[in-house]
């Protein structure tokens, strides 16, 4: 259509004519962008008798003269307007109306190509689109430039600008080129960026074809977290089913493998083995499942025939949950869950300590530490810590153990007692353990296992033969 005057400055046509002009989509949302073309098109008559009348919602869109297709040859585009810009277009006052900010939010992005920029200090391809779990890229609509001479000299978040509080450097003016990628997908999923998107979605009541797409992304988005927390849930209460009941995790070589998974005949190991299990009574888990498995066999797929460059090797954006690693961060969180919990039922509580060492299959030494509290006049015995020995002499179990306490928040001071084996390293009342915690704590009770000396006496005893006949006829 060919209109033969300009739309007025700041208009909701123009804005959004703007937006889909320099938000030109990928080939493969061509689709929408057809959408919106039939969508302004239908817009423009209708918004230029209404908008004629009101005055401009905001004044930092003055210089927004017109519509593509709706202006005349002599009258410049309106990215050429942009790009010649101050900082007008990069700054709201905190006082302005709603109906400003959200006029302000869509006369953005300003995304420049290498056409209207001399030397662009990012690739555009990266910078302004981010790729989804299925490899589609989806422009950053929020992701805005400052255009000074043709060179982009700071880039902004226009939904922050108008919606958030905060103080980030997208809403200053952000000019760190040189990790802007890094610094675009912190931003991206920062806390303040996502409160600001929700406000701007939840006050634009107008259904445009831009808010629908927004809308549906953010909807999508939601909907995978919550099937990722379900999963979790999952993954957790597995992780402790096979703690309680002592069993190993993993498998052997490529048992593992997620592209393997629906092979029925390797063993994958208990954890992935009750995961399957699960999975047949439980469709997010099934359905998440599933994507990993397709995702696991397409790459090898690729790393077959040497497509995947080193840089594309890994499971890309794609979190399956299933791995070793996140089996080994679910484990301590549930440790540090658990030591909170203790922690926090001893208080300023007195307690006493067990410890003792043993070798592991690594032949390292190994020291456990037990303490018991009193809590609602009930004894708890709790394992707080497992810890390597470096040093075993009484002032090396003594440095270790503070400086466990030390991490773990507890006072060494309420050390009321001690209990140990008859190790000289631990007993000695010179240089033992025991010795070293008398020197801080002096009126902590020291007591000689009772457990380790009836073992002692057990053992000793069934060196005679009369005795050892009578314990076993005695246990049965
Ligand atoms: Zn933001």
């Amino acid at each position: 259509m060919k209109l033969s005057f300009a739309a007025p400055a700041g208009s909701a046509a123009a804005v959004s004519k703007t937006t889909a002009e320099v938000c030109t989509e990928p080939d493969s949302a061509q689709s929408s962008d057809a959408l919106i073309e039939a969508e302004l098109d239908s817009e423009c008559s209708s918004e230029m008798i209404t908008l004629q009348q009101s005055p401009s919602p905001c004044s930092a869109t003055a210089s927004l003269q017109d519509i593509e297709g709706c202006r005349t040859e002599a009258e410049p585009a309106v990215s050429d307007v942009l790009f010649e810009t101050t900082n007008t277009h990069f700054s709201l006052p905190s006082t302005c109306a709603t109906v400003e900010k959200i006029a302000f939010v869509e006369m953005h992005p300003i995304q420049p190509s290498n056409t209207e920029c001399d030397d662009l200090p990012f690739k555009g391809s990266d910078f302004y689109f981010r790729k989804n779990v299925n490899g589609d890229l989806i422009r950053r609509s929020w992701l805005t430039c400052r255009v000074s001479n043709r060179m982009v000299d700071a880039y902004f978040c226009s939904i922050c600008i108008a919606f958030s509080n905060s103080t980030s450097p997208f809403v200053s003016g952000c000019t760190n080129f040189r990790h802007c990628y890094q610094a675009v997908n912190k931003h991206e999923t920062s806390k303040s960026h996502c409160d600001a998107v929700n406000t701007y979605f939840t006050i634009k009541k107008d259904r445009n074809i831009d808010t629908l797409i927004n809308r549906a992304h953010a909807s999508k988005k939601k909907k995978d977290i919550l099937q990722n927390i379900e999963v979790m849930k999952h993954i957790f209460d597995i992780v402790k089913l096979l703690a309680k009941q002592g069993l190993p995790f993993r498998a052997h070589g490529t048992n593992e493998s997620l592209y393997n998974l629906n092979n029925c005949e390797i063993n994958h190991g208990n954890f992935l083995e009750i995961v399957l299990f699960l999975s047949s009574y439980d469709d997010p888990l099934k359905n998440h499942i599933e994507k990993c498995v397709l995702e696991s066999e397409r790459r090898k797929k690729l790393r077959t025939r040497r497509l995947l460059t080193k840089k594309t090797a890994g499971r890309g954006s794609l979190v399956t949950f299933l791995s070793y690693n996140t089996v080994k961060k679910v484990i301590r969180a549930i440790v540090q869950s658990m030591k909170t919990s203790i922690m926090s039922e001893i208080g300023e509580k007195r307690f006493s300590i067990q410890v003792d060492s043993t070798q592991d299959v690594g032949v390292v030494d190994q020291a456990t530490v037990v303490v018991r509290y009193v809590k609602e006049e009930l004894v708890k015995e709790r394992l707080i810590s497992v810890l390597p020995v470096k040093d075993a002499s009484g002032r090396g179990l003594n440095e270790l153990l503070k400086s466990s306490f030390q991490v773990l928040g507890l006072n060494y001071k309420k050390i009321a007692g001690e209990s140990f084996d008859g190790a000289a390293n631990m007993r000695s009342a010179y240089v033992g353990l025991r010795a070293q915690i008398a020197k801080e704590v002096s009126n902590s009770v020291y007591i000689w296992c009772y457990s380790h000396l009836l073992n002692l006496c057990i053992s000793d005893c069934c060196d005679v033969q009369e005795a050892k006949k009578f314990l076993v006829s005695y246990i049965g």
